[in-house]
């Protein structure tokens, strides 16, 4: 399977939009390690709703329960959790990026090591997995997934460091590309996140027990605390003398994923000293200060697009409306993801409120326009429900370029606004006018004076094509590279 999927078994019908690819948890001191991970990772599912596993340490040996599908579905009942004994664990949630949707994809991966046992929980997505494996390989590595998480377990167990956290900390300076996970050894719990920082990791605290996770949502769900984000290029260890934080790696500036804040990560989360949702409404506000145009009311596309909606119509003094409701109760997988029925997947998801639009003057608020199938549906059924005027307004930048930092996303080539300028996609997509929000908007949303183009303060390469990190294994217009060491593999 091409590691940068264009379409995915699992995907819900109409999902045309970039796709955050992982989330973690790692729980350390707590006899309920395993239903609180469980917790934890329920509060992350917008992060993969491919997979999720769990594995959990008792003092003597590890436990993992693995499966395809929900959380709720595979960590719901409490005789699974009475499988996962101990006062240590760590989870993750699954959206691949690379690797094929199989069981033994599924994290946290586990290896016997000559120090004992050790389970790892990756969120990102390496630039040089291939080239490492084909090292590996060639070096007598035996691989048991095709998932880049194991490249670290290979890394790990070939490291000639004294130490687990030598060992670690020799492997992390070999990788590149986007890292943010959790590792459970037989004494500690490792947490430890890119240099650059692309994806978040932060820590938590409840009572006496830490928490490495990947957003604060799954803190809130178990009434534990935020204690600080784990920084860039941090690798934290606890055990039990307590938490130590190291920082092997030369100082570089930070280039934290600017689309968490714009559509992945949960609304109620902070990330990197940010509340998502006030962001939102900036990047929303910004939008209106810099687009607006004559209308009747503003309404989002639910539900990625509400908080910006809101932000716009607040900025802009329009009223917001509800003028599509969502329905969240599509099924995920009865649907094949073929053309013809991704189109009819829109309406499974969305429904206009005639009512509401009947006669009006409307802006549509939006996230971002991927391929621009949906959005061409979506602004279709708004005038079939009677609107006179559909405005589109995107709280993003056009999305150019693709992403390789554990966002799954289509080759360049399927990215709309790589092919046609704005006019171009206003006509495609059937709108009266359409906007994006500007770069520097952007970030003046987040507080900045604008992007600075000599250091620019996040990564924001799907919009600039500025890769903060080489991209080793990959051209820029899709997998090439990388496929052609894969076939070299096969
Ligand atoms: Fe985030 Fe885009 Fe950078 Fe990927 S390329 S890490 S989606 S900003």
């Amino acid at each position: 399977m091409n590691p940068r999927s264009t379409t995915h078994p699992f995907s819900a019908p109409d999902d045309d939009k970039f796709r955050e690819e992982c989330g973690v948890f790692g729980i350390y001191g707590s006899d309920d390690s395993a239903a609180l991970t469980a917790l934890g990772l329920h509060a992350l599912q917008h992060r993969g709703q491919e997979a999720a596993g769990i594995v959990s340490y008792d003092g003597s040996r590890f436990y993992p329960h693995r499966a395809l599908g929900l959380v709720g579905d595979i960590f719901g009942e409490q005789e699974i959790i009475d499988t996962l004994p101990g006062d240590s664990a760590i989870g993750h949630v699954r959206y691949s990026t690379t690797g094929e949707t199989a069981l033994r994809n599924v994290q946290p991966l586990y290896a016997d090591y000559s120090f004992g046992g050790l389970a790892l929980a990756h969120n990102g997505n390496l630039t040089n997995a291939a080239s490492l494996r084909h090292d590996l390989v060639n070096r007598g590595s035996l691989f048991q997934s095709t998932s880049d998480t194991e490249v670290f377990q290979h890394l790990i167990a070939t490291s000639s460091g004294a130490r687990l956290l030598d060992r670690v900390v020799e492997t992390l300076r070999e990788v590149e590309g986007a890292f943010s996970l959790v590792a459970l050894s037989r004494r500690k719990l490792i947490g430890a996140r890119d240099p650059k920082g692309f994806r978040p990791l932060i820590l938590g605290s409840l009572g006496d027990a830490s928490i490495i996770t990947s957003e604060t949502c799954a803190l809130d769900i178990i009434g534990a605390e935020f204690v600080r984000d784990v920084e860039p290029g941090e690798i934290i260890v606890v055990d039990e003398e307590g938490l130590h934080s190291h920082t092997p790696f030369p100082a570089t500036r930070k280039r934290f994923c600017i689309f968490e804040y714009i559509y992945f990560a949960r609304p109620d989360s902070s990330v990197e000293g940010r509340n998502v949702y006030e962001t939102r409404k900036a990047i929303g506000a910004e939008l209106a200060r810099e687009s607006l145009v004559d209308a009747d009311f503003v309404i989002p596309v639910p539900d990625s697009g509400v908080p910006a909606a809101i932000g716009f119509a607040q900025e802009s003094h329009l009223p917001f409306e509800l003028g599509l409701i969502r329905n969240h109760y599509v099924g995920r997988t009865f649907i094949e993801p073929i053309d013809e029925i991704r189109h009819l997947g829109v309406k499974l998801k969305h429904n206009a409120n005639r009512q509401q639009l009947e006669g009006k003057r409307v802006i549509l608020v939006d996230d971002s326009i991927v391929r621009g199938t949906t959005s061409r549906k979506i602004v279709e059924m708004v005038r079939q429900a009677g609107a006179r005027e559909v405005h589109m307004r995107i709280s993003s930048p056009p999305t150019m370029h693709s992403c390789f930092y554990g966002i799954d996303t289509p080759e360049r080539g399927q990215l709309l606004a790589a092919n046609l300028d704005v006019e171009g996609i206003r006509q495609q997509i059937n709108a009266d006018s359409l906007a994006y929000v500007s770069i520097d908007g952007l970030y003046r949303a987040m507080g900045e004076a604008g992007r600075n183009n000599d250091e620019p303060q996040f990564c924001d390469a799907c919009f600039t094509g500025d890769y903060p990190i080489s991209l080793t294994d990959f051209d820029e217009g899709g997998a090439t590279a990388q496929m052609s060491l894969l076939a070299g593999l096969a």
